[in-house]
């Protein structure tokens, strides 16, 4: 086929729950592409020389080579091509922020002027992924003979997921260390089942215990076990403990009944399964009226699984533009089409309460533009005398999360910079504790699942040099 006519397809439609539906349900929004959308999205990629796709891949996958072979039908060779880097398509396909990476850079959307009519290389990413769960043929993982080496790995988000996979498929014995009772890290607490279904990421789980991974849960580092004590254990420790700590607004009135930070409120939720009391245990607030504060992920996350709670009135309070929000362009697409109120350019200054102490209604503020921060957006300023209230019945604060401090405040010897993140040598991920290597949120900041990935791998295959002596 020739270019021109690749160009002449249209972008293929993702089949999605309609809204009115979903937002009575927790099942997953998009539906998936079948076969042969999947072969007519996968023509529409013009196989670049130069695939710039690639370079804003964190894991560099071949991107033009995977979609070549779905275009010819070949998914097992497709299935083969994206596992050689990436170990958990099935997540990244539905969580990467793919619009600002590697579809950001796809030439069909730079010819089209369009971003959104880039070739679809996450949900291709997905349905290959999704394909190989289904159609598992084949075994694609290697498991050398055992080095008699031992890795401990703190905290089973994507970054120690990744490390666990990674030592493992080298033969060594791993053991996974996480705080909580299941693991899977923000991946089962945060992201809601809407967007990222749990038995993927269970799955996932179950691959790495067959490799031999093994797990240990409400084992909290730092408390249960010192991470000295895994260091005499082990060869080598991994710490990949993320980003849970939630930051809060720091205005009166935050300490009122009915104002959650976000961890919380998902936590429940999702991982606590809060949305289907009394028939699980955990209860969780529902209101008419919740009021979100905050514009990434997190904040789209909380506001349509209030929506799904039962919230007529689901409203996230965001204190730059519709431009600015940090959320991927899909979550607020999808937020919109689920009725999510958007009050932007606002900034709560004060929240209210009744004699009993709930939650009434937050004042805010309103805000304007003015010249770009050292973030590069422009810095929302207020202007005087706006605020007005908001009536709502639940306030969940989503500004922002920042490392755990607990295990780094037992272990004094970690280096640690501002904002508490963990400081590491970029090229290897060791820390200043030697054989203690470190990557994902609690080395970024709160990042991004695939930035996690790639720090886990990175850390993993300094880990097995150090482990085993082999040089690069
Ligand atoms: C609600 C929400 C939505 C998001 N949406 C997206 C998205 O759409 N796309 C995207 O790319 N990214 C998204 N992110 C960000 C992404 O999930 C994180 O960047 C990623 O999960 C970081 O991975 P990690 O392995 O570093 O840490 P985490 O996923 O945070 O996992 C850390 C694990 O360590 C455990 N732990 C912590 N301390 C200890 C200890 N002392 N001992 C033992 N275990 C410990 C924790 O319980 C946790 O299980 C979202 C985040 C949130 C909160």
């Amino acid at each position: 086929m020739k270019n021109k006519e690749r160009l002449l397809i249209d972008p293929v439609k993702m089949p999605e729950q309609e809204p009115e539906t979903r937002i009575h349900n927790q099942k997953e929004v998009p539906l998936g592409f079948s076969l042969d959308q999947a072969k007519r999205e996968a023509l529409r990629c013009l196989q670049c020389k130069n695939p710039k796709c690639v370079e804003d891949c964190p894991v560099n996958i071949d991107i033009p080579r995977f979609i070549g072979q779905i275009a010819e039908g070949d998914i097992t060779a497709a299935v083969r091509t994206v596992k050689e880097k990436n170990v958990f398509p099935s997540i990244c396909g539905r969580v990467c922020p793919q619009e600002e990476q590697c579809q950001s850079r796809c030439t069909v959307g730079k010819i089209h002027k369009d971003v959104d009519k880039s070739v679809g290389i996450g949900r291709l990413e997905r349905f290959v992924a999704d394909w190989d769960r289904a159609h598992y043929t084949e075994n694609t993982v290697r498991v050398e003979t055992k080095t008699g080496k031992k890795a401990a790995v703190v905290g089973s988000g994507p970054a120690g997921l990744t490390v666990a996979g990674d030592l493992a498929k080298k033969g060594h014995s791993v053991t996974v260390y996480e705080a909580l009772h299941k693991p899977g890290g923000v991946l089962i607490y945060g992201i809601p089942e809407f967007r990222l279904p749990k038995a993927i990421v269970q799955q996932e789980v179950e691959n790495l215990e067959k490799l031999g991974v093994q797990f240990r849960y409400n084992a909290i580092i730092g408390n249960t076990f010192t991470l000295q004590e895994l260091r005499d254990e082990y060869d080598t420790v991994f710490i990949g403990t993320g980003a849970g700590l939630p930051r809060f607004l720091n205005v009166p009135g935050e300490n009122l009944l009915g104002v959650y930070s976000a961890n919380e409120y998902l936590t429940r939720a999702n991982l606590m399964r809060a949305y289907d009391f009394p028939n699980s245990d955990t209860p969780i607030l529902r209101d008419e009226r919740v009021v979100i504060v905050g514009g990434g992920n997190v904040a789209m996350d909380a506001a349509r699984t209030a929506r799904r709670l039962g919230a007529e009135h689901s409203m996230i309070v965001y204190r730059r533009s519709l431009d600015e929000l940090p959320a991927r362009k899909e979550e607020v697409h999808h937020a919109k089409e689920e009725g999510i109120e958007f009050h932007l350019l606002r900034n709560p200054v004060e929240i209210f309460g009744d004699e009993q102490g709930w939650v009434t209604g937050i004042q805010v503020i309103k805000m304007q533009l003015g010249e770009p921060d050292e973030s590069g957006r422009r810095r929302p300023i207020p202007i005087p005398d706006s605020e007005y209230k908001i009536d709502c019945g639940i306030v969940i604060v989503a500004i922002g999360n920042r490392p755990n401090p607990l295990l780094l405040k037992e272990t004094p010897e970690l280096q640690v910079r501002d904002k508490g993140t963990l400081q590491i040598t970029p090229e290897t991920g060791e820390t200043s504790i030697p054989g203690v290597f470190s990557g994902g949120d609690i080395v970024q900041g709160a990042a991004t699942v695939i930035l996690a990935m790639g720090d886990g791998r990175k850390a993993a295959e300094a880990m097995h040099r150090y482990m085993t002596g082999e040089q690069e």
